[in-house]
This record gives structure tokens, C-alpha cells and sequence, in this order.
């Protein structure tokens, strides 16, 4: 279970998280929406501590870290337990496709380079690109190379996925072969929080979706409380740019 209690983040004199309160169980899928520059990239970053929050806590489990905490073992424990999938993929252009996946699992989790090897012939299996190992990232397409940044989160064996916006530089087709393995990802009860503006997707997938404005959490329910019977007009406004 991951849990985010009142996170607040500032850059400079602007607030861009104004305490935010989110909870994630085990399997769960949740989706962040709401207009560009609301603080939904921000929010994930806080959550797998490439951001420092001003205020609040991030835990999953027994685990929590505060702006207070110092002990370096502490952070890179909890950085352990999430695995973040960029919006432009962050592939190391300079290693082939299967070195992309085994690298990060020697490094991070300490794993020998056989056994990584191993998984990431298995994790390229899962998301359909056996046939890729030897290529480089540039020789794929985007589509590709995002599903290959999806096969090196999962070689992390994270509790949580968190997506940032992973089909906003993709085409309509390769976005559907990204959502796919997201959604067999989803399957395998891993708990992912996705930022997306792929609506029809976030009804699909989620079990919860919140929608986020200027920093704050406006409403937040099921897929069909959000996108039939939502509340906050601010919500309403929002979806109407998507129909
Ligand atoms: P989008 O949907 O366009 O990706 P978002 O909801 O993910 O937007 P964020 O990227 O989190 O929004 O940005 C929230 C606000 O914080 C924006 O105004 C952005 O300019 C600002 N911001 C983000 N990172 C930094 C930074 N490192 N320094 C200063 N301002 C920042």
C-alpha cells in the first residue's frame, strides 16, 4: 500500500502540490488527470523522490520518508519500491535494447548479469519485442522504445508503476500498442498510478481516477462516478474538451 499524505511542493514562490492525499492499494490502478500544468508530473515525481516535497510524506508499507528525512539507505529503499516510465522513454541510446533492461537490475537490485539477462529475454517476450534485443533504441520506433522503458521498470520488480503521460509523444497507433502492455501490466496486479489525457484509456483501466487542478485534488472516484456523474463543476468543464 502506498500512501501520500499532505505533499506539498513549491518551486520557488509558486505551490504547484497544495497537499495532496493519495492512497494506493496493492493491484490498484490509478489515474491522474487534468489540464497541463496542474502539478501531475510533479506529483509523481514527489512520489518516486526525484522531487524533494516541502511538506508531507510519501510511505508504501512500513517505509515513509518526509522532507525531514536524511538517512540516504532510507530514501533509495522506498526510490527501490516504485519505478517511473517517462514520457520520453529515457532510454540509454549508447545500449542495445537488452542491455537497456539488464543494466538497471544489476545496478539497482544487485542481481548477476546472467540472471538479468535472463528476465529481460522474458520481459522483452512480455511486451512483444523478442525480436528487438540487438537493436538499438534509436532503430525502434517510439512506440518500441516505450515498451522497452516499460520491460526495464519491470525488471526493477517495483510495487508501484508510475506513468507519466507514456503515449503523449506517440501517434494514435503506436499509443495502442503502449496502452496494451500497460493493460497486460495492469493484469499482472502490479499497482501503477498513470498521468494520462487518454481518457477513453483512464475509464478502461482504472480503478480510481482523480482529477487535479492547480495543484490540488478537485474530485476523485470511480471511472464512472468521474466520467458520467461527476460533481465539481471544474471537472465537468474539463471533460467536455474530450468528447
Ligand atoms: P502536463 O499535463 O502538461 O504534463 P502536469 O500536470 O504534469 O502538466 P507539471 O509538469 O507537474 O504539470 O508542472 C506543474 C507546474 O510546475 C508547471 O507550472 C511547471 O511549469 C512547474 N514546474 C515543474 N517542474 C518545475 C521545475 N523544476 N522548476 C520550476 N517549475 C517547475
Amino acid at each position: 500500500m502506498l500512501k501520500v499524505d499532505s505533499i506539498v511542493k513549491k518551486f520557488g514562490s509558486k505551490t504547484v502540490l497544495n497537499g495532496i492525499n493519495l492512497s494506493v492499494k496493492q493491484g490498484e490502478v490509478v489515474t491522474l488527470i487534468g489540464p497541463s500544468g496542474t502539478g501531475k508530473t510533479t506529483l509523481l515525481r514527489s512520489i518516486n523522490l526525484l522531487e524533494r516535497a516541502d511538506e508531507g510524506s510519501v510511505s508504501i508499507e512500513d517505509l515513509t520518508v518526509t522532507n525531514a528525512t536524511k538517512d540516504k539507505k532510507k530514501i533509495l529503499d522506498l526510490r527501490r519500491k516504485t519505478a517511473m516510465v517517462f514520457q520520453q522513454y529515457n532510454l540509454f541510446k549508447n545500449l542495445k535494447v537488452i542491455d537497456n533492461i539488464i543494466q538497471p537490475q544489476v545496478v539497482v537490485k544487485g542481481v548477476d548479469k546472467e540472471t538479468a539477462r535472463r528476465r529481460a529475454i522474458e520481459l522483452l517476450h512480455q511486451v512483444g519485442l523478442s525480436d528487438f534485443a540487438d537493436y538499438y533504441p534509436v532503430q525502434l520506433s517510439g512506440g518500441q522504445q516505450q515498451r522497452v522503458s516499460i520491460a526495464r521498470a519491470l525488471g526493477l520488480d517495483p510495487e508501484v508503476i508510475l506513468f507519466d503521460e507514456p503515449t503523449s509523444a506517440l501517434d494514435p497507433e503506436l499509443s495502442k500498442e503502449v496502452l496494451n502492455v500497460i493493460k497486460q501490466v495492469a493484469d499482472t496486479g502490479i499497482s501503477i498510478i498513470l498521468a494520462t489525457h487518454e481518457m477513453q484509456f483512464a475509464e478502461e483501466i482504472s480503478d480510481q481516477v482523480i482529477f487535479m487542478e492547480k495543484g490540488n485534488i478537485v474530485e476523485q472516484g470511480s471511472p464512472r462516478a468521474i466520467f458520467h456523474n461527476a460533481q465539481n463543476e471544474r471537472t465537468r468543464e474539463f471533460l467536455k474538451n474530450y468528447q
